[in-house]
């Protein structure tokens, strides 16, 4: 009988051993699916505005003295634009690897919420210039302990989507409440809004809600990296649509530091 139990253990080991090695095998395919999909994706983003600047640039070199002085603005304009574009998936790649590895560390100070909504805003520029913005922050916010760089980061990063994601005329609204305890800090547009079922895909890397997103240069990085970085600051970013279907909005939820706190805090 011990014999046959010892035989029948080791064949339900080596069951386990063969199932296991499977499950290994299946689990490198698919990192490796994974893993060629994202390089795709990454060649895909970095060739397209690299070809747009290679173009422009060719033709300002090849027939600089037969162009009009328009052509060669416009074909400067779009250098200029499309290496901006390249920088800015450039940047988003970095902080991705950076959120990752583990390696973003929010160094907390006391910060104006309006400022750095205005930092923000002006640090966009043009690229809202088509909407109209719309700032409901209440007078009596309070400071947060916030990463100056990240908290910016995180707004650039939604107001971009939404100046994307919504008609041009529109309007953006950042608004602001306090709530027991926490700021609650919400970005609403005017655009088509979120499939409630793509409400938390909207944060995995590479994710983009319709096919003609991709006409809209982007790379489905930023709501990953906005998230990762509210997180690091110990709040929380959800997505979803406003409850009057106007379009999306994005909200984040920060924590109020304890009274007291603030004058005790070292600008450090
Ligand atoms: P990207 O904009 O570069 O594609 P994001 O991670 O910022 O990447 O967004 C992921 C996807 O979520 C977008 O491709 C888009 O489909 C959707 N999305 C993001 N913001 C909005 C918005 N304000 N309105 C509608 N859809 C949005």
């Amino acid at each position: 009988l011990f014999d046959a139990l010892a035989d029948m253990a080791a064949l339900a080991i080596e069951r386990v051993r063969l199932v296991e090695d499977l499950d290994r095998a299946e689990r490198a395919a698919e990192t490796d699916r994974l893993r060629q999909a994202l390089l795709t994706s990454i060649s895909h983003d970095l060739r397209t505005p690299l070809s747009a600047i290679l173009g422009a640039a060719t033709t300002l070199r090849d027939l600089d003295d037969a162009l009009a002085r328009e052509s060669k603005t416009d074909l400067l304009d779009t250098i200029v634009s499309e290496s901006e574009r390249l920088n800015r998936f450039i940047v988003n790649l970095l902080d991705m690897t950076r959120l990752e590895a583990g390696a973003v560390a929010a160094s907390l100070t006391l910060q104006d919420v309006g400022e750095t909504v205005d930092t923000a805003l002006r640090r966009l520029g043009p690229i809202l210039a088509g909407h109209a913005v719309a700032l409901d922050l209440p007078a009596g916010l309070p400071a947060l302990r916030l990463d100056p760089v990240l908290f910016e980061q995180v707004l650039v990063n939604l107001l971009d989507n939404a100046a994307k994601y919504a008609p041009e005329g529109s309007t953006v609204t950042v608004r602001g409440r306090v709530e027991p305890g926490r700021v609650r800090l919400q970005i609403l547009d005017e655009g088509d809004g979120l499939p409630e079922a793509d409400v938390e895909r909207v944060f995995d890397k590479f994710y983009r809600v319709r096919k003609s997103d991709s006409v809209r240069a982007g790379t489905g990085l930023g709501l990953a990296i906005a998230r990762g970085f509210v997180e690091a600051m110990g709040g929380t970013l959800t997505a979803g649509n406003r409850p009057d279907r106007l379009g999306a909005v994005f909200t984040i939820l920060l924590p109020v530091p304890p009274a007291g706190h603030a004058l005790a805090e070292p600008a450090a």
